[in-house]
């Protein structure tokens, strides 16, 4: 038994060592992509059930390396988070997605909302509000279409300071919404202490709404809650036609997923954008 546990042991460490590699190439490679602008933005399109249009996108970062292609966001951001890189990713991505909103607007295109995904590390800064003001105004962007999304685990941390920064960042005139709501530890109570536009309810909970077992009832009760609050409510992942139907009729206000868009470089949601029913 001893031996085999020191084998496990020996194992363990082996696999602890690899992963620490892992993470250094990835934390030097991550350098190297962001001085070289390797990194990329796609938007995915969030549709209003009612008319059909297009509401807004949501940023997400691509990067597509050199040798071992597409890199997750899931795999490198947390990396970027632990190293501070994710620092000058966040400013870059704030900026580039403000910088293209803006083309858009001057192209005549519908005028929509960017949605930008800000980590706990940026959300604890205090310097986030004037990043963010100073991006708006170089790129000439109306706060009104920019929105940052952070998650429910996030503001659930240091709720104080958080709600602090969360109003600052509302005053500039832009919008929060939660990400991956339902999933987080979250107190409802605190919930209208946020100055939250949106709900984003998780894409669990979305993947078994129309099994026809009790699927919808979180969904339901996340919509009632947020409109009972004067909060809009957005379903992520939705990929049927079925969970489409189940989320309108529970009175659901926007989707986005698969079903409706799957992210898309800048030039393929311009056209997306452009297609979009219109008023
Ligand atoms: P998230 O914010 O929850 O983003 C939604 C993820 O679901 C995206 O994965 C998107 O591509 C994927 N998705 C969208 N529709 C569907 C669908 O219908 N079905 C399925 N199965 N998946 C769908 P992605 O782009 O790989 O991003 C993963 C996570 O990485 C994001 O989760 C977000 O937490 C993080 N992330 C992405 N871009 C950024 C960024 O610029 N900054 C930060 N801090 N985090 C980012
Ligand atoms: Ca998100
Ligand atoms: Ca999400
Ligand atoms: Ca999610």
């Amino acid at each position: 038994a001893k031996h085999e546990g020191s084998g496990a042991c020996v194992l363990y460490r082996h696999e602890l060592h690899l992963r620490a590699i892992e993470r250094n190439t990835i934390e030097r490679d991550l350098r190297v992509a962001m001085a070289r602008n390797e990194l990329k933005l796609f938007y995915q399109p969030k549709i209003d059930m009612a008319t059909g249009r297009v509401t807004g996108a949501e940023a997400l970062i691509r990067w597509r390396h050199e040798e071992r292609g597409f890199i997750s966001p899931a795999q490198f951001i947390p990396v970027a988070e632990r190293t501070g890189l994710i620092v000058p990713l966040t400013k870059w991505v704030l900026d580039e997605a403000c910088r293209q909103n803006r083309e858009w607007q001057e192209l005549g295109l519908p005028k929509i909302g960017v949605a930008v995904n800000v980590s706990a590390v940026d959300l604890k800064r205090t310097d986030l509000t004037d990043t963010i003001a100073s991006t708006l105004i170089r790129r000439g962007l109306s706060p009104q279409y920019l929105e940052l999304e952070v998650t429910e685990s996030m503001v659930m941390q240091d709720v104080d300071v958080v709600i602090g920064t969360l109003r600052r960042l509302r005053g500039l005139g832009l919008g929060i919404g939660i990400d991956d709501f339902g999933t987080g530890y979250s107190s409802l109570a605190y919930l209208k202490r946020f100055p939250v536009k949106r709900l984003k309810i998780d894409r669990t909970f979305v993947s078994d709404i129309a099994d026809g077992r009790d699927g919808h009832v979180i969904p339901k009760v996340i919509i009632d809650l947020a409109h009972a609050l004067g909060v809009m409510v957005v379903a992520e992942g939705v990929e049927s036609a079925d969970q489409y139907d189940m989320l309108r009729d529970l009175g659901c206000d926007e989707v986005q997923g698969y079903f409706a868009g799957r992210p898309m470089p800048a030039a393929e949601f311009e056209v997306f954008l452009r297609n979009s029913p219109a008023g």
